[in-house]
């Protein structure tokens, strides 16, 4: 599939009934899930999209694309509760065909309008009743044993809140990949965190299980930091680079990720250059284009999505910069980079 027909479809999204989706959780995507040509692809289910899925084709008004498609199906452990009777769907979802995701604390400290993420929507799923504010380690490892045993689930994605206290969230996290990595061995997890004070809970994320992480700055750019990200933003960069780089010491070059989202005032020069930082330390620069989600201070505020062209543009140049470097996504075993299905950079190679 080539990279901008994969831009086209993350951007413009597609005319579908998908009975996978994940909507108003934390960070910036907002999707119905699918697999394109094999890969999953996380797309917007848009009513007036030019492109329309019939009968397992992709087609641009009359014009078959040449891309199988399919929808996720439900999965099997949705129908399942714990034994205290909360079903699992608010403790873990499916995401594309094979990632379990769970955000363990669904709640933030900076959700406070003046400090929160523009784009994000952690508490929302909270306040609609589709998820639990904090998922026990217990929890999470009986909803992994059976997406893994039901449904084939390969890989799962653990993300959090921040939390009060030095590690921000992330020592919470070494309990659940623990508990999960006893009742599943093999199943690959990474863990999703904000740069921690104490940097050594990033060897104990490593010593629970944990195959890959990502510690996502969003923008390389301070001022756009403090603008779209207020409470976050005021992480010093200096507090990410130190993280990343104990990250990439304790978990290896390209098991560490980022997001680093195209729309937020940077110009693809800037990202790009941003994304070579990063590629040059060891990190993964997952772009991805910010969309202003039904119930953001973004989508308040009237912030607009990217240009499909600017995003095909960034894409491609941070994906041949991924293959120079030998960076491959799905080499990071679990998490967004090896899943892709928010971004376009695998059809870019990376
Ligand atoms: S890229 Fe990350 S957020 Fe997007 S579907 Fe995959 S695991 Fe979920």
């Amino acid at each position: 599939m080539d990279t901008v027909t994969r831009v086209n479809l993350a951007v413009h999204g597609v005319r579908v009934d998908a009975p996978v989706r994940r909507s108003k959780g934390a960070g910036p995507s907002d999707d119905g899930h699918l697999v394109l040509d094999g890969e999953n692809a996380a797309l917007p289910i848009v009513a007036d999209s030019p492109y329309v899925i019939r009968q397992g084709r992709v087609y641009e008004g009359r014009i078959d694309l040449g891309l199988s498609v399919n929808t996720v199906q439900r999965p099997q452990f949705y129908d399942l509760k714990t034994a205290d009777g909360v079903p699992y769907e608010k403790i873990a979802l499916l995401h594309g065909k094979d990632v379990l995701a769970t955000t363990v604390v669904q709640t933030c400290i900076r959700y406070e309008e003046s400090q929160r993420c523009r784009f994000c929507a952690i508490e929302e799923s909270l306040k609609q009743g589709s998820t639990i504010a904090a998922k026990t380690p217990a929890q999470l490892a009986e909803v992994a044993e059976a997406a893994v045993r039901l449904d084939g689930v390969r890989q799962m994605v653990m993300t959090t809140g921040t939390t009060t206290g030095p590690d921000r969230g992330a020592r919470n996290l070494v309990r659940s990949v623990r508990a999960v990595r006893q009742a599943v061995p093999g199943l690959p997890i990474q863990v999703q965190i904000e740069p921690p004070k104490t940097l050594s809970v990033i060897q104990d994320l490593k010593d629970a299980g944990a195959e890959a992480i990502g510690i996502h700055v969003e923008s390389m750019d301070d001022e756009l930091r403090r603008k779209w990200m207020p409470g976050k933003g005021s992480v010093p960069m200096a507090e990410y680079e130190a993280a990343w780089d104990e990250a990439v010491r304790v978990f290896g070059r390209n098991k560490v990720s980022t997001y680093l989202l195209i729309g937020l005032g940077e110009s693809p020069d800037e990202l790009v250059a941003g994304a070579k930082t990063l590629i040059d330390r060891g990190v993964y620069p997952f772009v991805v284009p910010m969309r202003p989600m039904l119930g953001t201070l973004a989508r308040a505020d009237g912030a607009t999505q990217p240009s499909a062209s600017v995003v095909a543009d960034v894409t491609t140049r941070v994906g041949a910069l991924l293959r120079e470097a030998g960076m491959l996504g799905e080499e990071q075993g679990a998490g967004c980079a090896a899943c892709g299905a928010c971004s376009a950079l695998k059809a870019a190679g990376g």
